[in-house]
């Protein structure tokens, strides 16, 4: 049957960055729509032809580079067939390019040789290949469909007036009558907020709450069918299945059958919006769907996000490509809340800003008030609603702070108490377009035991029946879910059950996002958006990690399924690894761990789960490239105690920076294997430690490779005498391993960096770097680097870039006011002062033929800045690493502040989650700490002429609070509670690594455009003034692309000592590359069903295809892809057939459908 199965691609979304999924009809592992299910043996594989053609040794790579273009070209001729014009275009141009490349070669050699640059200078054609179409999507005129939240910031004047009893809000009043025609119809919803670690770590809180609550459940809900509950967190879900006999695990069924329990979102935990990237919510949320699949059998329909703080379109988006048809929202700006409650707009379409049409809509409701606690919820005044937390009740052991208690629901006050909180009921309402209301009834680890379950369920039972028994009331008062909610709302109100924005919804359509979230006052959330940033850091490691091993091992497995013998590769073994290293990830995911808001403790309880995942995903590594590496895989041995790969990264304990470990050299050749993580072919440099100075790097061929020698420094001043690191370019095809051979000896292709130490008024005195040649100039000299494509300037006096472009670092106080800055929230003490450093910093110039960095120590920064001297991606962007230690400051931030000549105005761009570009306006009605946004990937600015991108490894608050100006916060220490639970503050500092890529881009012009005659393949994207307030905006595909580099960076790992144990030969699983604009977000093996169980036959293939903007030269960008029209090829290994994948029909963007038979 392996040949019958098809894979059909699922379109419900096509958009600008849409998810391209495609689904086995007949193997459907999971509900989720994102995720595609593909047989190994489908994809991919055939074993390459572009090398090992040419035998000119010295042009080689540049010709072999030239081959893979003319490949690519022939798949887009197959699949650009029905446009001539592009095709011929295309045919012209290459020709043209093979003209030129031959015609220079002559002199190029001799001139590259002399200079040692062959190897440094990969081919890469003048323009990227872009069929008009692809631009379509960033150049297309917006029409208006959706409301804009930037249009509402605009709007609104955020005073804070005293609204009454509902304090942020205003009185709501109705006539009795209203609902005579049509009762009004209230949903009780009851849940439990279970933190996957907060003030305790997941597993105190799971043995001293969650199971009880779990356990509680079980028994409380069998007592009455009219009982209904809520759960969201798998992660604690599962691991109360795991504890628990058959027999409950039916009672569970049976309560799920019955509608009494709902799972609701099912992910593993609910997840921070603002400094996740989408790589993990989506495998957070895979998680838990799969588990809830397999053991449960249930596809969630309702998403359920109460507590993360502040809410991102990304995440609603996934929601819906999920299946879910609703969600619901809470954290919201009091004033946004307000306006919206005005409106009647709390319930709403969530539409991506990019979307023309409809097919990202999700119903979605906003709670109006303060909290998701009962007195927030059942009505506007929270002195009334208290009385109906039963929990509350006098003697037991949390109280009303109104100071009025609930009462035990008698037959002597029930009718009075049922007034009461209808009235609440039927002013809540009001605040809505149905006469559907929804009242969440619960808190933070509620229901742990049995009495607080008969507390709330027999008085509001009691409540309930009275309403209902008094048809003059016209109320009809529930226990319900809250997709019952959805389900009545939807009914009431006609619409599609299924969840389509279609026909008579009575609800607005709204698209933008709920960042910076404020609860009260000035008390503005944008201090999490960097608090604890080394473990924000550690997070994207673990990430970038975890996709390179589940990418391996998916290949592993299909490569040993090749080659048809059982094998001593552990399978099953590393299965394991992967889905702890998943559960990890997952749970740091949660909103108050990537958060940096728990108690210190917690934070080193996350801290141990992410250590432990990244060694287990480097084992998963290592033991997969050496069965791929392997030419005679009959030879394949597996001995955790001795790999024969090791990764030269090692990072000794949960809260210490990794460090590189050192290789020995000797004269025998010692070879290093080189994965490229990402779907396209790629040079990158790469760094290793070494035992000499005299050494030679030889490709796989044996050819050698340009190399530079820089010192190891283990002082700022005084480099080891003992220990080199080698630096080289590495080639490497996508998803491929490379091998290169290192050995001891005098190359002429190795050449030993220069150094140049500054300190203005200050003598500097440099030890043990006598092998290399040092200059201390007395005097103050100008100071810059550069390589093939950027020259920087660098003040002599503090190394850091001047003139257009400027760095700065400041400061951030706390302020005076009793509220002062914590973990959550930023304070400032007004704007930020300059740093300005004790002592004058030294300046270590460092330049070589590989790379040249300025690095300069400050006190509390060491700031590098560094170029890489490759004509491509890599040489293209400024490389920015901050080591940041403020461990003895009190009340400080430490921000970094570029200051630029771009004309930005107000205007700035932030990434949303690694996945969208969200516009925003800097805005002076508002406190500086509310113009923080957050960080995921990148931030920009722009002009008519030129963009100024800061791509980022890890998520932080950035800010543009001038034109031309772009901050960044990178450390936080802050001796104080906020207020917010915590109940301390942040002072457990690391010294944290912060890397950035600084990329400036200048726009095309319409002449640059117009005059370049045959090469105008991005006809048609000529950049259209475009209107200032656009709600959408895109990176260029070069900064995707960089963006993706910084992110995934190529891992190197050595062999054994022993040569004769092993010899890797190079692995390249793919023709080509994939095309510019498609992300192999990840190829993620599916578990088999059985219990405990290894690995299916099956993997979740998740492509995006991403949003670019065309205005950008696409000249001399370095890129090695081209765009296709977001189709791809997926080659079947063992029959050679193609398969052609269309992940979009341009044209009104629909899918197609897309089968693979063989
Ligand atoms: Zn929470």
């Amino acid at each position: 049957t392996m040949a019958q199965y098809c894979i059909s691609l699922h379109v419900d979304c096509v958009g600008k960055n849409d998810f391209k999924m495609k689904i086995s009809r007949q193997f459907t592992v999971f509900g989720s729509a994102i995720f595609c299910v593909v047989v190994f043996s489908l994809y991919l594989m055939l074993d390459h032809l572009q090398l090992d053609r040419i035998k000119n040794p010295i042009n080689e790579e540049r010709l072999q580079n030239l081959v893979i273009l003319q490949d690519k070209i022939d798949h887009l001729e197959r699949l650009l067939a029905e446009n001539n014009k592009i095709i011929a275009n295309i045919r012209d141009s290459v020709t043209n390019l093979r003209k030129s490349v031959n015609n220079d070669k002559g002199p190029l050699e001799a001139k590259n040789l002399s200079q040692g640059l062959v190897d440094l200078l990969p081919f890469a054609p003048i323009w990227v290949l872009i069929p008009s179409e692809d631009c379509q999507f960033s150049a297309q005129t917006y029409s208006k469909a959706a409301d804009e939240m930037l249009d509402v910031y605009d709007m609104l004047s955020f005073d804070n007036p005293d609204g009454g009893v509902w304090k942020q809000g205003f009185d709501i009043s109705y006539e009795e009558n209203e609902w005579d025609q049509e009762p009004l119809q209230v949903v009780v919803v009851p849940h439990s907020h279970n933190d996957p670690g907060w003030l305790k770590t997941f597993d105190d809180y799971y043995r001293d709450q969650t199971q009880h609550i779990l356990n509680n459940m079980v028994v409380k809900l069998h007592e009455d069918e009219r009982r209904k509950m809520i759960w969201s967190e798998i992660s604690y879900f599962s691991k109360w299945w795991n504890n628990i006999d058959i027999q409950k695990k039916d009672a569970v069924k049976k309560l799920i059958e019955r509608g009494q329990l709902e799972m609701a979102t099912g992910g593993w935990v609910m997840p921070d919006e603002a400094n996740t990237h989408y790589f993990a919510l989506i495998d957070q949320l895979l998680e838990g769907h799969q588990w809830l699949e397999r053991n449960l059998g249930v596809k969630p329909k309702t998403a359920w996000a109460v507590d993360p703080f502040g809410h991102s379109p990304t995440q609603a988006y996934l929601f819906k490509q999920a299946g879910l048809s609703n969600m619901l929202i809470q954290r919201v700006h009091y004033s946004i809340k307000k306006h919206f409650a005005t409106q009647k707009t709390l319930e709403f379409f969530w539409r991506q800003n990019w979307d023309q049409e409809s097919s990202t809509d999700i119903l979605c409701h906003m709670m109006p008030f303060y909290s998701y606690d009962v007195p927030h919820t059942c009505g506007p005044d929270p002195k009334i609603c208290c009385q109906f937390d039963f929990k509350r009740l006098p003697g037991g052991r949390i109280s009303c702070p109104w100071r009025i208690p609930p009462q035990v629901i008698t037959s002597d006050n029930v009718q009075q108490r049922a007034h009461m909180l209808l009235d609440q009921y039927r002013k809540k309402s009001k605040l809505f377009m149905s006469k559907v209301v929804l009242a969440p009834l619960g808190d933070d680890f509620r229901y742990t035991d049995a009495q607080e379950w008969d507390q709330q369920f027999n008085n509001y039972q009691k409540l309930f029946d009275y309403m209902n028994s008094h048809p003059e009331l016209n109320v009809q008062a529930q226990f319900g879910t809250i997709s019952d909610y959805f389900e009545i709302l939807r009914k009431v109100t006609g619409m599609d059950q299924a969840g389509m924005n279609k026909g008579v919804s009575p609800f607005p359509v709204l698209s933008g996002d709920f960042f910076t979230y404020a609860d009260r006052d000035d008390h503005y959330w944008s201090g999490y958006f960097t608090s604890r940033p080394f473990y924000k850091r550690m997070d994207r490691m673990l990430e970038s990690h975890l996709r390179a091993a589940e990418i391996l091992y998916s290949l592993t497995l299909a490569n040993i399924k090749m080659f048809g013998k059982p094998s001593n590769y552990p399978a099953v073994e590393n299965y394991k690894l992967l889905t702890e290293a998943r559960r990890n990830l997952g749970l740091f995911q949660h909103h108050d761990a990537i958060t940096g808001t728990g108690k210190d403790w917690v934070v080193v309880d996350y801290g141990t789960r992410l250590f432990h995942s990244i060694l287990n995903l480097k084992r998963v590594i290592v033991s997969s490239a050496h069965w791929l590496v392997l030419d005679d895989k009959n030879i394949y041995t597996y001995d955790p105690a001795k790999p024969l790969l090791q990764i030269d990264e090692v990072q000794p304990a949960q809260d210490v920076l990794p460090h590189k470990t050192v290789i020995k050299i000797s004269a025998t050749p010692r070879s290093v294997v080189v994965y490229n993580p990402i779907e396209q072919a790629r040079s990158s440099v790469i760094s290793i430690y070494v035992t000499t100075p005299h050494i030679r790097v030889l490709t796989a061929q044996g050819r050698p490779v340009i190399a530079q020698i820089t010192a190891v420094w283990e002082h700022f001043t005084q480099a080891s005498t003992e220990v080199f690191q080698v630096s080289f370019v590495a080639h490497v095809p996508p998803l491929g391993l490379a091998v290169y051979q290192m050995s001891e000896g005098v190359e002429l292709h190795t050449e030993l960096a220069h150094y140049m130490f500054l300190k203005k008024g200050g003598h500097v005195s440099v030890t043990g770097a006598e092998q290399f040649r040092v200059a201390i100039p007395q005097e103050t000299v100008p100071v810059s680097v550069e390589n093939p494509h950027l020259q920087l300037f660098v003040s002599s006096t503090t190394g850091l870039l001047e003139h257009s472009i400027k760095v700065d670092f400041v400061w951030y106080g706390t302020t005076s006011n009793k509220d002062k800055s914590g973990a959550y929230l930023f304070l400032p003490d007004g704007e930020a002062k300059k740093y300005s450093p004790s002592r004058p910093p030294v300046i270590r110039v460092t330049k070589g033929p590989v790379f040249s960095e300025v690095t300069t120590t400050f006190t509390h920064i060491t700031h590098t800045l560094r170029l890489y001297n490759i004509q491509g991606v890599d040489g293209q962007a400024v490389e920015i690493c901050n080591t940041v230690d403020i461990r003895g400051e009190f009340n400080q931030e430490i921000a970094m502040r570029i200051t630029s000549d771009i004309n930005s105005m107000n205007r700035f761009f932030t990434d949303l989650n690694g996945f969208q570009v969200q516009p925003r306006r800097t805005m002076s009605k508002l406190p500086l700490q509310a113009n923080f946004y957050p960080m995921t990937s990148m931030a920009y600015l722009e002009d008519s002429n030129r963009r100024l991108t800061l791509l980022t490894a890890q998520s932080l608050g950035a800010a543009s609070l001038k034109s031309g100006q772009l901050e960044v916060i990178m450390d936080r220490r802050l001796n104080q509670d906020d207020n917010r639970g915590l109940g301390q503050g942040v002072l457990d500092n690391k010294i944290t690594a912060n890397s950035f890529r600084l990329l400036l881009e200048p726009r095309n012009s319409a002449q640059e455009v117009t005059t370049v005659g045959v090469w105008v393949w991005v006809y048609g994207c000529i950049p259209l003034l475009r209107e200032n307030n656009a709600p959408f905006s895109y990176p260029s595909l070069l900064s995707h692309i960089s963006c993706t580099y910084l992110n995934h960076p190529l891992i190197q790992m050595a062999t054994s000592v022993d040569p004769a144990l092993l010899t890797p030969v190079p692995h390249s699983p793919l023709t080509s590359s994939f095309p510019c604009d498609i992300h192999l977000v990840n190829l993620r093996t599916i578990q088999s069903q059985e219990e405990g169980g290894g690995p299916s036959e099956q993997a979740a293939l998740i492509l995006h295809r991403k949003g670019f903007d065309c205005g950008f030269s696409s000249r001399n960008t370095g890129l090695l892809c081209s765009t296709t029209r977001g189709k791809v090829i997926l080659f079947r290994q063992s029959y050679k057939h193609t398969c052609t994948c269309s992940y979009s029909k341009y044209l009104g963007w629909q899918g197609q459908a897309c089968c693979c038979l063989q």
